[in-house]
């Protein structure tokens, strides 16, 4: 088993008619005699080729001495505190009640992942339902009915990349920093490291010989270096955990695998696999470039493939040592960068040096920075307070006469920051309108890094 999900939600949803499609028939792990006060069941389940627990909170409902409020409050920390992932239902049909506007906040603060489904969503009775979904703060929500097992495909999906981290983490499993969680820290706006702190999760990814093992040793410091001229020191370890100056990180090493792969022979075939596995795994990817040659294709295609798998970006110019007209240099390569990845605009761009190790403090907090970003929650009134401003300064257009309005605006998702707007005619949206949005929060907001994701709604 590679990791635990939790299914949450309030009574009714269809936590146990998930919980059962999941489990199967291997439900014969599971406690399930009648009259048996239980709350927490567990089964063994399976969905494609992932094997993990699930834990279904249904059944503690039964309990009578307590609000409901109360109970469901209890028993979602409980069911966070125990799994890796959660996997939030709501009923479509039913919409977003209070009820679960109070467990989406629990989920927020406590827990590292939330998958949020609205299940029941067979049929357009669901669309409203989903529609509100987005407004939890939880992401874009699965359409899932777990009656007829439709959506499945989405939850595999969302599952999988997580699944790959969670194995790559029991693979190479050291002792994790406490952080601990500032109970006081209600501020909307500032980021909130999750209680269960862990390393920040890195990649570091660019074409061969940009300097990624360099790199990654120089920040291990040279007395941990673990490869070497000798056969058989080839490292396994695929991801390393190291305090990089007193911020956790856990660093995917593509360079290892690759060296590993060299021996054999295979080193095509998975070099593609590596960086895309590698931006999976990862929260920041740092996309190293050659100060001799920036911007090859390869370079241009993973960091691509960051932004749209929604990771934090950050670009680092390596072998700055050698170059020869700094400042010329720097000018040139920003205009490259706005140029050929626009969908990045604003990720830092830090010039290091992996042999000597100058910049390398810079790259640091760039990346801390990215990450603090990539979590960032603005509040409803400022965002609506910001939109108000835009369309003032720039009102949508009016095609066939008739203007689109906005008129309302919230934050979806963090990690990364995704934001609703509800429209009317958002078909009709120009592009540039949504850019000059982005562009926007992105300035307005102090966005760097991170890319932005945008979803027009129509208002019904
Ligand atoms: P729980 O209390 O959250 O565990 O919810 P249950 O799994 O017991 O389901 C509550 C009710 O919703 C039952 O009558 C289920 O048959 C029904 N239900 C569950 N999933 C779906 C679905 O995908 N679509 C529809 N229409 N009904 C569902
Ligand atoms: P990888 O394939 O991306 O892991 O690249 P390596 O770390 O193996 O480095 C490739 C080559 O570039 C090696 O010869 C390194 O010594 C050299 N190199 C790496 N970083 C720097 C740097 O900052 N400055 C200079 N001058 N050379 C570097």
């Amino acid at each position: 088993m590679t990791f635990t999900l939790a299914i949450v939600g309030r009574p009714n949803v269809g936590k146990s008619t998930l919980f059962n499609r999941l489990v199967g028939k291997r439900l014969a792990l599971v406690d399930d005699q009648p009259g048996v006060t239980r709350d927490l069941r567990e089964g063994a389940a399976r969905l494609g080729d992932l094997r993990f627990t699930v834990i279904d909170t249904a059944g503690l409902e039964d309990a009578t001495d307590e609000s409901l409020q109360g109970r469901m409050r209890k028993l979602t920390e409980r069911a966070v505190d125990m799994a890796d992932i959660c996997l939030f239902l709501i009923d479509a049909r039913a919409g977003v009640t209070p009820l679960d506007e109070t467990l989406a906040e629990i989920l927020r603060k406590r827990s590292a992942h939330v998958i949020l489904a609205a299940n029941k969503a067979e049929g357009a009775a669901a669309d409203v339902g989903v529609n509100e979904a987005y407004g939890l703060g939880l992401g874009e929500p699965i359409r899932l009915s777990a009656e007829h097992g439709e959506g499945l495909n989405d939850l595999y999906s969302q599952l999988m990349p997580l699944s790959d981290a969670f194995e790559e983490r029991a693979k190479s499993e050291t002792p994790e920093v406490d952080v601990a969680l500032d109970e006081d820290d209600e501020d909307e706006d500032t980021y909130r490291r999750p209680t269960t702190a862990r390393p920040l999760q890195v990649a570091v990814v660019g074409r061969p010989n940009a300097g990624k093992s360099t790199l990654i040793n120089k920040i291990l410091g040279e007395d941990r270096l673990l490869t070497g001229p000798e056969p058989g020191i080839t490292r396994d370890a695929i991801s390393l955990q190291i305090d990089w100056d007193g911020l956790p990180v856990r660093i995917f090493d593509t360079a290892g695998m690759r060296k590993k792969a060299r021996v054999q022979e295979k080193l095509e075939k998975l070099s593609v696999s590596d960086g895309l596995r590698a931006v999976k795994f990862a929260e920041v990817v740092v996309v190293l470039l050659d100060a001799e040659i920036p911007f090859e294709q390869q370079d241009l295609r993973i960091a691509d493939l960051a932004e749209r798998e929604g990771r934090a970006v950050v670009v680092a110019v390596n072998k700055w040592d050698i170059e020869p007209e700094k400042q010329e240099k720097l000018r040139h390569l920003r205009e490259s960068f706005e140029r050929l990845l626009p969908q990045l605009r604003g990720a830092p761009l830090v010039t290091v040096s992996a042999k000597t190790g100058k910049g390398l403090d810079r790259l640091r907090d760039a990346v801390e920075k990215a990450y603090e970003v990539w979590n960032r929650r603005v509040t409803t009134a400022q965002l609506n307070r910001w939109l108000t401003g835009m369309l003032e300064q720039h009102p949508p257009p009016a095609p066939g006469g008739k203007r689109i309005k906005m008129r309302y605006m919230t934050q979806a998702k963090t990690r990364p920051p995704g934001f609703v707007v509800m429209c009317s005619h958002p078909d009709k949206l120009p592009e540039s309108y949504s850019r000059y949005l982005v562009n926007g929060l992105r300035t307005d907001f102090d966005m760097p890094g991170t890319p932005i994701r945008l979803y027009m709604r129509s208002q019904s």
